[in-house]
């Protein structure tokens, strides 16, 4: 979003380092003028001037505040996270989650939206701008950039195939420019997987090097978080869990070749067993429903796919040795699949792996990938590089393109 014309062209010695200021003061090194003059390494007047440009993008706030009961009152500056929207969906096959956060992701306003993605990405790119448009009119304040999660190309092809469709036509790049053009402030696409795991570690994990986020669900799929960053791989297609093989399947997948743990464990496999062995059910939820009620065959091949999950988990905690697996996903409502997954997890991985590994169900509600979705934007739009490019250019930025 352009910016007023206020405040004076800024000359490039007092933007350098306006970005590692509002580091420090968003982190609480630094309360005053005089601490983060010393913590910078440079005289009050070159702070004073930076301090100005954030200043003027509203980031920090000083107010006087008088500390313990004697004394005079000093100028503490405070983040201000009011001083920019973000808004944030998370885009499922059939509903999307949206919300307008603010700048420390706090939740401002949020609802959800029934979406088809068979309706091809011009239907689903005009729902997400209006209901975009109508949170930022609820929460009011300048939208400071914008972020997508998004189901993956296996999602969409075994959902198109699923619904007798070729393929569906969905270029994310496309998906991303409109988006960018219609609200005028950076967008960021990524994974739902990994923009989930991003919520998760933030909130329950942040000291974990390596943190493996699963999602249970119609398929199944992975994010694997170091030092606090999804990693997305050469070709953006890390994490994909479900393509790894099992001992003994040769179910064909998505994917075009076969005996995937897709293929076999995830919820869909599950409907597909269950309708095979003569039960009427057409969702994921019916059959954990089912499993939880206490069906014998439901809670078998829950179990069987839990144990199937660990199986291939155990490999990954060999080679990454993480602090914990964190699970989300219909299937993880099921106490069955834990049981299945702990069971093989615990006997097949590497002892000292194993060992202090937590495995958990998400602790986060509905709104963990919206969550996810803001976060990934206030870290690009916040980042130092990307604070002093707003600066110079007036126009919110983020530094380099996702
Ligand atoms: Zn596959």
């Amino acid at each position: 979003m352009a910016m007023s014309e206020r405040g004076g062209t800024p000359t490039p010695a007092s933007v350098e380092g306006a970005g590692q200021l509002l580091q420090l003061i968003r982190t609480g090194h630094a309360r005053t003028v005089t601490q983060v003059a010393a913590a910078m390494g440079v005289a009050r007047s070159t702070t004073l001037q930076r301090l100005e440009h954030l200043q003027h993008l509203d980031l920090v706030r000083s107010e006087l505040r008088t500390e313990g009961s004697r004394g005079r009152p000093a100028a503490v500056l405070t983040f201000h996270p009011r001083a920019g929207v973000v808004l944030a969906a998370h885009l499922g096959l059939t509903g999307a989650r949206a919300a307008a956060t603010d700048l420390d992701g706090q939740v401002l306003a949020d609802r959800f939206v029934t979406v088809d993605v068979a309706q091809g990405p011009r239907a689903l790119l005009d729902l997400l701008q209006r209901t975009f448009d109508e949170l930022a009119h609820e929460a009011g304040g300048t939208v400071v950039g914008l972020g997508v999660g998004t189901p993956s190309t296996f999602e969409l092809k075994a959902y198109a195939r699923g619904h007798g469709l070729s393929a569906l036509d969905w270029d994310r790049d496309h998906f991303r420019d409109v988006l960018a053009e219609h609200h005028q402030v950076p967008v960021l696409l990524d994974l739902d997987v990994n923009m989930l795991a991003l919520a998760e570690h933030r909130a329950s994990w942040p000291d974990a090097e390596v943190l493996v986020c699963v999602k249970a669900g119609t398929l199944i799929d992975a994010s694997v978080v170091v030092h606090g960053v999804p990693v997305r791989g050469a070709n953006r297609l890390a994490g994909e869990l479900g393509h790894i093989k099992v001992v003994g399947a040769d179910d064909p997948c998505a994917c075009g070749s076969a005996g995937c743990l897709d293929a076999v464990a995830s919820g869909s496999a599950l409907v597909r067993q269950m309708v095979a062995a003569g039960h009427q059910v057409d969702h994921v939820s019916q059959v954990v429903q089912r499993a939880e009620d206490g069906d014998p065959e439901a809670a078998h091949l829950v179990r069987r796919s839990g144990r199937r999950i660990g199986e291939v988990l155990s490999s990954v905690v060999n080679l990454l040795n993480p602090a914990g697996i964190s699970m989300w996903g219909y299937l993880t409502e099921s106490e069955s699949l834990l049981a299945g997954v702990r069971e093989s997890l615990y006997q097949t991985a590497l002892p000292g792996s194993s060992e202090h590994l937590r495995l958990a169900p998400t602790s986060l509600g509905p709104l963990a990938g919206v969550r996810g979705a803001a976060l990934s934007v206030i870290d690009a739009v916040l980042e130092p590089r990307a604070v002093e490019q707003t600066i110079r250019t007036r126009s919110w930025s983020v530094a380099g393109r996702q």
